[in-house]
């Protein structure tokens, strides 16, 4: 795991590995915690940056019934694979777009009356429609429903809304439930399928659970509260390791500064650490002086900024060329948490993973087949 002391063993860039094996333990201990209720993997912006289709096919191989992007693009790329689950489409889609969405048979959202119009329009689209219950971001209104009903009659096969801030409001979410509970209430939906939860929403309410969930971050091992919100028990399994290799070492005397701006001079004698990696990877500038990495399964201090393409970490006279280092994830019995890279970078662990820029750093899947 860690790098060994032969020198050169890594691959010479910046890449992520993703745990498979944990998307599926994920999968199945959200299922547990919401017991009767199918589940919709949510896998859009590329699964929160760790590949679409490897982890759509992981989430189906653990019992998932359904996936959710957010572009009909996103949708179209699963669909051109052999997957032939429902796939939703959480946005609202103009003309052009619905075309796409019926030729490649996804479920798109009513979000407005009009939306609702456009929907009808494509008798061919199945529709599920969303309800704004307080997020105020998408959703038709209460008082709207039964005429979007009407509109999209037998195309309608699902009704939904989604929680603000199910991962610390309990009043709010509360709220939202009891709004959406009398929407529920006053119409009659057939066998439309009903759902509300995000991963907050499973972990932590289960009255938003209904007939189906939507997990998103939690099904890459992800706290859904960040480092902010209450602690979950479930075990998770964080599927993404972002690593890279020592690519440079030298010897920094008192004085020398390092990196633009020069932000970082050393005190003393410092061995420092050159690594591929930057803005460009996804890893972020916003890290400047304050993130860590592992090498030799340590922590190491990030001197100065970081740059497009490189920064520069605090090491010791072992450290060698070729070195594995780690971002994001374990080395030896250090880890380091996509929730700690986005307290240092003050973001959230949602953007650290999606902000992994597949253009220049490869996915690789380990498909470790753990309990
Ligand atoms: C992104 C999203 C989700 C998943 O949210 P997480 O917090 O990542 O679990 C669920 N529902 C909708 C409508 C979303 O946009």
């Amino acid at each position: 795991m860690s790098g060994t002391a032969s020198g050169v063993r890594t691959p010479g860039r910046t890449w992520a590995e993703i745990d498979l094996g944990a998307v599926r333990h994920n999968v199945r201990a959200l299922e547990h915690r919401a017991p009767g209720a199918r589940l919709m993997a949510v896998v859009k912006a590329d699964a929160y940056g760790h590949g679409a289709v490897p982890v759509s096919r992981a989430a189906l191989e653990a019992g998932a019934d359904a996936l959710a992007v957010v572009t009909a693009e996103e949708g179209a790329e699963l669909r051109r694979t052999e997957i032939r689950v429902p796939v939703l489409v959480f946005t609202d889609l103009l003309p052009d777009r619905l075309r796409l969405a019926e030729e490649y048979r996804l479920i798109v959202t009513a979000h407005s009356l009009a939306s609702a119009r456009r929907v009808a329009a494509r008798p061919g689209l199945e529709a599920h429609l969303k309800v704004n219950t307080g997020m105020n971001r998408w959703g038709v209104e209460p008082s709207e429903v039964g005429e979007a009903r009407r509109i999209l009659g037998s195309q309608l096969k699902g009704v939904y809304t989604h929680l603000a801030s199910a991962d610390r409001d309990e009043g709010e979410t509360r709220r939202q439930i009891s709004a959406f509970d009398e929407v529920l209430a006053a119409h009659s939906f057939g066998g439309a399928l009903v759902h509300a939860a995000n991963s907050a929403g499973i972990l932590w309410h289960r009255r938003s659970h209904y007939d189906c969930v939507r997990p998103g971050v939690a099904l890459y091992g992800l706290h859904p509260a960040g480092d902010e919100g209450r602690a979950t028990d479930e075990g998770l399994r964080p599927a993404m390791v972002l690593k890279s290799y020592v690519a440079d070492v030298r010897r920094l005397e008192a004085g020398d500064g390092v990196s633009y701006g020069l932000t970082f001079r050393a005190g003393s004698t410092t061995f420092a650490a050159t690594v591929p990696v930057g803005y460009a990877e996804g890893y972020r500038r916003a890290l400047s002086g304050r993130a860590e990495a592992l090498i030799r399964g340590e922590r190491r201090p990030l001197l100065g900024r970081v740059t497009m393409d490189a920064c520069v970490f605090e090491v010791d006279g072992s450290v060698e060329v070729g070195d594995e280092v780690v971002l994001l994830g374990g080395q030896g019995d250090e880890r380091v948490t996509a929730e700690e890279l986005g307290a240092w970078a003050g973001t959230i662990n949602y953007e650290v993973t999606t902000g992994v820029n597949p253009r220049r750093v490869e996915r690789s899947y380990e498909d470790v087949r753990g309990p």
